[in-house]
């Protein structure tokens, strides 16, 4: 099995370090190969994605990614700013299925916004389609406005769309989250006022015929959001079109207080991803050995749970995070009074103890 290293900027390559510490004491045999990405890519070869790169990405199995971005790459113009890579890698490699949890683990409690019985223990898994939606839908644009009262002025406009196939792929990558975790999933829309979700509630109904052992529900989007603030808990898998995801994904990721914890995947068809902590590059704490490493951690876990079909190992991983979480070892993100402060690498290497 090949993984393709994107370690990136910033803190990237310290916490990517850290999970590929943890990938190596798991005693299965990958094949890792590093390449530049982001201002890492632009140093290198002048561009972000570099074609090496991108190569590399395409022929591997899965691709492990750290982050990208630092502001001194803001007076570029945008196709070279660091970012342009993360677009170029889900666009180059199809990835449509965005897998983002939000795990409160009982020890961090504290840290949520919402009272700890609320939370506490809260295990949910959002998939959010990737490439449709409003985001994408032609026409757009601003035109002088054709009817109604304000008939004359300047408007502006977008497309919602979804094709059928899009919907059954992602609804497809839904279904078998679900099957793989508590199955049940709940499928966001606004079914009685968009024709698109109508559509799309037709369809997700239509391809739950093929997982009769996962239950199914619907839920509007407003009431979704006040579900996800009021009782989170209630949730196993949420699956929703691209803009309702990017919104109820960052709601239920702030449900747990800590953007260091939190990993992500992003998948084609045939189940290949790219993995990578939700947070950013953090260039405030670069070099500085502090950042926290287990998103990434987790998001090999989940490479190894959703690319790779290693169940197994994945358990083993999130089990090694749970018990240093329960010996008190803490990053200064997540660091309480009563526990003990570590730095990246110390917390690298418990979590590569606890796995032995
Ligand atoms: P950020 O997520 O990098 O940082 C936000 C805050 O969280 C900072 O205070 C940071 O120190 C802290 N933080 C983030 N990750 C942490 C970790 N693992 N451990 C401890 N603390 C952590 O967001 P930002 O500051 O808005 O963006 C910084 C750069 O990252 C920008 O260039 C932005 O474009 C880029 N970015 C990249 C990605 C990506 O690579 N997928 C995502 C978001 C932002």
């Amino acid at each position: 099995m090949k993984i393709a290293i994107l370690p990136g900027d910033g803190i990237g390559p310290e916490i990517v370090t850290e999970a590929v510490k943890v990938l190596n004491a798991l005693g299965e045999t990958f094949e890792m190969e590093s390449a530049p990405v982001g201002g890492a890519g632009y140093e290198a070869s002048g561009h972000p994605l570099p074609e090496a790169t991108l190569k590399l990405a395409k022929d591997a199995d899965a691709v492990l990614f750290g982050a990208v971005g630092d502001w001194k790459y803001d007076t570029l113009e945008r196709p070279l700013r660091p970012e342009q890579a993360i677009l170029g890698l889900r666009k180059n490699l199809g990835l449509f299925g965005n897998l983002r949890p939000a795990i409160l683990y009982p020890e961090l409690a504290g840290a949520s916004t919402l009272k700890p019985e609320v939370v506490s223990g809260l295990d949910i898994l959002i998939v959010r389609e990737l490439t449709g939606d409003i985001y994408f839908g032609q026409p757009r644009g601003v035109r002088e406005c054709p009817d109604g009262p304000f008939k004359g002025q300047r408007e502006g406009f977008d497309t919602m769309r979804y094709a059928e196939g899009e919907i059954r792929r992602i609804a497809h990558v839904a279904f078998q989250a679900a099957q793989k975790r508590g199955k049940r999933l709940t499928s966001v829309d606004k079914a009685n006022v968009l024709e698109t979700f109508q559509f799309w509630k037709d369809i997700v109904t239509d391809v739950h015929k093929e997982y009769p052992d996962v239950a199914l529900d619907h839920m509007y989007v407003d009431n979704a959001a006040m579900q996800l603030v009021r009782a989170p808990k209630k949730f196993d898998v949420i699956v929703t079109g691209n803009m309702f995801g990017d919104i109820l994904s960052d709601a239920a990721a702030m449900l747990t207080g800590s953007i260091g914890m939190l990993p992500s995947a992003s998948l084609d068809a045939n189940n290949k991803g790219l993995y990578e902590p939700s947070h950013g590059s953090a260039p405030d704490i670069a070099g500085k050995g502090i950042a926290n490493p287990l998103a990434t951690i987790l998001s090999a876990a989940m490479m190894l749970r959703y690319s790779l079909n290693k169940t197994e190992q994945a358990d083993r991983i999130e089990a090694a995070v749970k018990q240093v979480l329960a010996q008190g070892l803490r990053t200064a993100d997540i660091y309480e009074a009563g526990t003990t402060k570590v730095g990246t690498e110390e917390m690298g290497n418990a979590v590569v103890k606890a796995l032995a």
